[in-house]
């Protein structure tokens, strides 16, 4: 299932995940008390975890995580996500409030993509609530009145896709086709 993610982004993108041989830096798929976690982006030289607990060695998740390791943060962090998103703070469990955090623009870049409710790397309504029912983070409705779904864990989106192509400089579309 973990080659499985990892052909998923291959197929995707130009981002090709190999078999260590004499490198000095390296993933390696682990489980840490963090449950799902990974760094976003490469943290120095040697090997770097990317934690899958039980809960979550889904295919979907393993490809966010994937997606963190490669470089994004979480889509509801960005700078200008109070436009599309409101965070109610009440219905956060306590603790995790900094999961929500906003990033500043300096801290990360976009790449002139709009944002992405349908990304992998969102969460859902209701992560790290209180109750099941409560939401945590509400999309701002469209201009039919409908608040777009957040938190899928099926697919990367168009957005990912058309995302991690410009950061990794991914030759024309007519090479890889979705
Ligand atoms: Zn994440």
């Amino acid at each position: 299932m973990f080659k499985q993610a990892m052909r998923h982004w291959e197929k995707l993108t130009c981002v090709t995940f190999m078999e260590k041989t004499e490198e000095e830096s390296y993933i390696v798929f682990t489980y840490r008390p963090c449950g799902c976690c990974s760094y976003v982006g490469r943290r120095g030289n040697g090997p770097q975890a990317i934690s899958i607990g039980k809960n979550c060695d889904k295919f979907g998740i393993v490809v966010h995580e994937l997606g963190h390791v490669i470089g994004f943060w979480h889509e509801h962090t960005r700078p200008d996500r109070d436009d599309h998103v409101t965070i109610i703070r009440d219905n956060i469990q306590p603790g995790q409030e900094y999961n929500f955090l906003k990033m500043e623009p300096g801290e990360v870049n976009s790449l002139g993509e709009p944002y992405d409710f349908d990304s992998i790397m969102h969460y859902a309504r209701n992560t790290f609530s209180r109750g099941m029912f409560l939401d945590t983070i509400l999309p701002s409705r469209d201009e039919n009145g409908i608040r777009p779904a957040i938190g899928q864990r099926t697919r990367l989106s168009k957005g990912d896709i058309t995302q991690a192509r410009k950061l990794y400089r991914c030759p024309g579309r007519s090479v890889y086709c979705v």
